[in-house]
C-alpha cells in the first residue's frame, strides 16, 4: 500500500467546483426524450442535469450525491443515449447484489445490460464475455477485481472505440482515507490509462475533500469538475433537543411516537442494548414496537421489517444495521435517541424520513454524556501503537495464547477491552503481521530486531482515528449550533446549494431551538473559566474545575489560586454545561482515558490573552440544572461535609442512598467500602446526578471498570429519587 499513499506533501489537485444551475432541467432534447420515453420520468432531480450534461460533454466528473438522490441515472441516461450510436458503458461497482438489482431494473425498462460477477457460472461468464465482444450490452457491470482477468481486459479492448463511458460507483472505495477502502479499486487507474474512454464519471455519496483529491489522483484524471449536489432535503424539519438522560429520553420518545402525525416512527439507537431499552420503554407505554439490530436472529429481523413495511407498528427502534434496502417512503417521524458518530451517518439515517417529498420531522435527542460512548467506540476500533506491538509480541513469544481473544487478553498487560484486541488483530492481519490458522492467531514475520519495532503504518492509523474524532466533534457542534441546521449540513458536505438556501424548517430558524448565543454575563463566565483551565492546564476534569470555579472545592493546595472561586454563587451544573460548550467550540480540549482532563487549546489561549473574541459560541443548558434547583426548593439540604459547604447541587438523600448501595456492594464482595468508591467519588456522584452511563463516566473516580461493574446500580440509585 506504500507507493500510492497520500501525504501532506503531495500536490493538491485543483477541482473545478460546479455551481448550481438555475435552469435545472435544461438538458439536450435527446436526453429529455430518453428520460421520458425509456425511464418514464418527466423531470430530473436537483443536480442531475448538471452532472449529466458534463458527462455527455466528456469532462471528467466527480459527482457526490446522497443515497437516494438519483446517482445511477447520472450514468444510465447518458449510457442509453450513447448506445443509440453503438456506445457501451462500463460500470464499476463494489457489490454484487447492487449490480444485480440494477441489471434487473434496466431489463424491465428494456435496456440490455449484464453483470459479470463471481456469482455467475463459468458458462454464463463465457456467454457474457462473448456478448461484450459482440456489442450486445448497453451497460456492463463489473466489480473492480474483474480487472485482474486478462480475458475480460481482452474483451474490453475488443470493443475499442465503442467504449463510450466508464462510471465508477462508490468511488470513495479507491481511497485509503475513505471508510471502505477496497484495494482492487486501485486497478481502475491503469485500466483507464490503457482504454482511454472519452467519458469518465466517479460517483459516491460521501467524500471528504481529502478523498476527492485521492480519487482524482488514483484515477489519473485532469480538469475534473466536482459536483456536490442533491443534499438539500427541504421537506425535512430538523431539530435538536437536549435530553437529561435515559429516563428523560424514554419519556420524550413516548411523547414523539404518541403525537406523530401518521405512519410508523423510526428511532435510531447507537447500541443494541440501548435499542432494547428504548423499545421496552415504548412497549410499557402501550406502543406497538419492535427492535431491529444485527444481534437478532434472521426470523425476528424479518418479522420486524415486515411489520414495519406493512405499517402495522407504531414505532421501530433500530441500530445502524437497519436501512439497507429499506425503502419506506412515508416515514413522518424519525428520532435519533443517541448521538450518531458523524454528520454523514446522521444525515443518511435521518434522510430515510419523508422520502415521498412530504413533510417529515427529524429529531436528535442529545445528551453530552453520550459522546463518551461514541468516543469509546472509536477508541475500540483504533488500537494504539503500543497495543498493536504488545499483541504482536505476546503472539510471537507464546504461540498458544492466540487460540482465542480471551486467552490473548489474559496474556496482555492491562487486559484491554476485547473489541480493542479484535481491532488490533484486524490491523495486524491487514499488515501481514499475523495469520489465522487451525490454532488461532499466529504471529508471522518480520522478526522484531532488538530495539526496533516492526514497521507499521501507525501514522495512517492515527490519522484515520483523528478523522473519526473530528467527525464526531462536528456532530457535537451540530447539536450545539445556533445557526440553520439545513445550512450546517449542506456546508459540511460542500453542497453549493447551501448559499441560496431559504430555510423555514429547522428549530433554530423557527426560533424554537435549545441553543442560544452567549449573553454578556455568560461571556464573562466563559473568560473566567478559561483562565482557570489555562492555569490548571490538563490537571482536572469538568466537575473538579467547576467546583474550583465556584469555590465549593476547598482543596488546600488551591486556596490561594487567583483563578479560584471567581464564579462564586454559580451552580456546578451550570458551570459544567459551560465547560462542555467550550469543548465543542474548540476552546478547551478533553484528554482521552479513564480520567478525562481539560486543557486549553490555541484558540482558548487567544481568548485568555485578549487576542480573540468569543465569536459565535452557542450554549445549551440541560434540563438537569433546572431540575436540581427545583429539588432544592422542595427542601433538600446540603450535607455538612466540608468540601461541599455551599454547593447547591448536593442532595443529602441521594448521598445517603449511595452510601447504602456502597455498603451492600462491599458486603457482597467482602471488601472494604472504599474499594467500591471513595467518599470523594460518592460526593461527586451526588453532585453530578448522572442520568446515563455517559454522564457517570465523567465523574472523577469512575473508570471503565467501575462503570461496567457498578454503573447500572449507581444510576438506579440516582433515578430512584426522580420518582
Ligand atoms: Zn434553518
Amino acid at each position: 500500500m506504500g507507493s500510492a499513499k497520500m501525504s501532506a506533501d503531495v500536490d493538491t489537485v485543483t477541482l473545478v467546483v460546479s455551481k448550481p444551475n438555475n435552469a435545472r432541467d435544461s438538458i439536450h432534447p435527446e436526453l429529455r426524450r430518453v428520460l421520458e420515453e425509456t425511464f418514464g420520468f418527466d423531470q430530473l432531480r436537483p443536480g442531475q442535469a448538471e452532472v449529466i450534461s458534463d458527462v455527455m460533454e466528456g469532462r471528467p466528473v466527480i459527482a457526490i450525491m446522497p443515497t437516494g438522490a438519483g446517482k445511477s441515472l447520472c450514468y444510465q441516461l447518458p449510457a442509453v443515449v450513447l448506445a443509440a450510436s453503438g456506445g457501451v458503458t462500463l460500470v464499476v461497482s463494489p457489490l454484487i447484489a447492487l449490480m444485480k438489482d440494477q441489471v434487473d431494473g434496466l431489463s424491465k425498462l428494456g435496456i440490455s445490460s449484464a453483470a459479470l460477477t463471481s456469482a455467475v457460472s463459468p458458462a454464463e461468464q463465457h456467454d457474457i464475455l462473448e456478448g461484450i465482444r459482440g456489442g450486445v450490452y448497453e451497460l456492463i457491470y463489473v466489480a473492480p477485481e474483474r480487472f485482474r482477468s486478462s480475458r475480460f481486459i481482452d474483451a474490453l479492448s475488443a470493443i475499442g472505440d465503442r467504449l463510450a463511458l466508464v462510471a465508477i460507483d462508490e468511488a470513495h472505495c479507491i481511497s485509503e482515507w475513505g471508510h471502505e477502502f477496497r484495494p482492487a479499486y486501485r486497478l481502475i487507474g491503469d485500466v483507464l490509462a490503457k482504454l482511454k474512454p472519452p467519458r469518465i464519471v466517479a460517483l459516491t455519496a460521501t467524500a471528504t475533500p481529502e478523498v476527492q483529491q485521492d480519487i482524482v489522483r488514483q484515477l489519473g484524471l485532469d480538469n475534473v469538475v466536482l459536483h456536490v449536489r442533491g443534499f438539500a432535503r427541504p421537506n425535512l424539519t430538523f431539530s435538536v433537543e437536549i435530553a437529561a438522560g435515559a429516563a428523560d429520553k424514554c419519556q420524550r420518545l413516548v411523547e414523539k411516537v404518541r403525537t406523530r402525525p401518521s405512519g410508523v416512527a423510526l428511532v435510531y439507537a447507537s447500541t443494541r442494548k440501548n435499542a432494547e431499552k428504548y423499545s421496552a420503554a415504548l412497549d410499557e407505554a402501550g406502543m406497538r414496537t419492535r427492535v431491529y439490530h444485527a444481534g437478532l436472529d434472521d426470523s425476528k429481523r424479518t418479522e420486524a421489517q415486515d411489520l414495519f413495511m406493512a405499517g402495522k407498528l407504531d414505532v421501530i427502534v433500530a441500530t445502524n444495521a437497519f436501512g439497507m434496502g429499506v425503502d419506506k417512503a412515508n416515514i413522518r417521524t424519525l428520532v435519533h435517541a443517541d448521538v450518531p458518530r458523524s454528520p454523514e451517518a446522521y444525515y443518511q439515517e435521518a434522510g430515510r424520513a419523508g422520502r415521498d417529498g412530504e413533510p417529515a420531522h427529524c429529531v436528535l435527542l442529545f445528551n453530552h454524556g453520550d459522546v463518551r460512548l461514541q468516543e469509546f467506540l472509536i477508541d475500540a476500533s483504533h488500537p494504539s501503537t503500543s497495543l498493536l506491538r504488545s499483541v504482536w509480541r505476546v503472539l510471537r513469544e507464546d504461540s498458544t495464547v492466540g487460540s482465542s481473544v480471551e486467552t490473548l487478553r489474559e496474556a496482555l498487560p492491562d487486559r484491554p477491552h476485547p473489541s480493542a484486541i479484535k481491532a488490533a488483530l484486524r490491523v495486524l492481519d491487514r499488515h501481514g503481521y499475523l495469520e489465522t490458522g487451525p490454532y488461532g492467531y499466529q504471529a508471522t514475520l518480520p522478526d522484531e530486531l532488538p530495539g526496533h519495532y516492526p514497521p507499521m503504518d501507525t501514522k495512517g492509523l492515527e490519522r484515520r482515528e483523528r478523522v473519526e474524532r473530528d467527525k464526531l466533534k462536528k456532530m457535537v457542534e451540530y447539536a450545539y449550533d445556533v445557526g440553520c441546521r439545513h445550512r450546517f449540513v449542506l456546508r459540511y458536505f460542500g453542497d453549493a446549494e447551501s448559499e441560496r438556501l431559504q430555510c423555514a424548517a429547522c428549530d433554530n430558524c423557527k426560533g424554537t431551538g435549545h441553543a442560544r448565543p452567549l449573553d454578556d454575563a455568560q461571556r464573562e463566565h466563559v473568560v473566567k473559566l478559561l483562565n482557570l483551565v489555562w492555569r490548571l492546564d490538563g490537571r482536572f476534569g469538568r466537575s473538579r474545575l467547576a467546583a474550583l470555579a465556584n469555590g465549593t472545592d476547598d482543596d488546600n493546595r488551591f486556596l490561594d489560586l487567583e483563578e479560584r472561586a471567581t464564579l462564586r454563587g454559580q451552580s456546578t451544573a451550570y458551570l459544567i454545561d459551560l465547560l462542555r460548550s467550550l469543548d465543542s467550540a474548540d476552546l478547551v480540549s478533553v484528554s482521552r482515558g479513564d480520567y478525562p482532563t481539560l486543557s486549553i487549546t490555541a484558540r482558548g489561549e487567544e481568548v485568555v490573552s485578549g487576542n480573540a473574541d468569543l465569536g459565535d459560541i452557542s450554549i445549551a443548558l440541560s434540563r438537569r440544572g433546572k431540575k436540581t434547583r427545583k429539588r432544592r426548593a422542595r427542601g433538600t439540604q446540603a450535607v455538612d461535609a466540608p468540601c461541599v459547604e455551599d454547593d447547591a447541587d448536593f442532595d443529602v438523600a441521594l448521598a445517603q442512598r449511595l452510601k447504602e448501595l456502597r455498603t451492600g456492594l462491599a458486603a457482597q464482595r467482602a471488601v472494604p467500602a472504599y474499594v467500591i468508591f471513595s467518599n470523594r467519588t460518592l460526593e461527586a456522584i451526588a453532585r453530578a446526578q448522572p442520568q446515563s452511563l455517559g454522564d457517570l463516566s465523567e465523574v472523577s473516580g469512575i473508570g471503565p471498570a467501575k462503570l461496567t461493574t457498578f454503573g447500572d446500580a449507581i444510576l438506579s440509585a440516582v433515578q430512584k429519587q426522580d420518582q
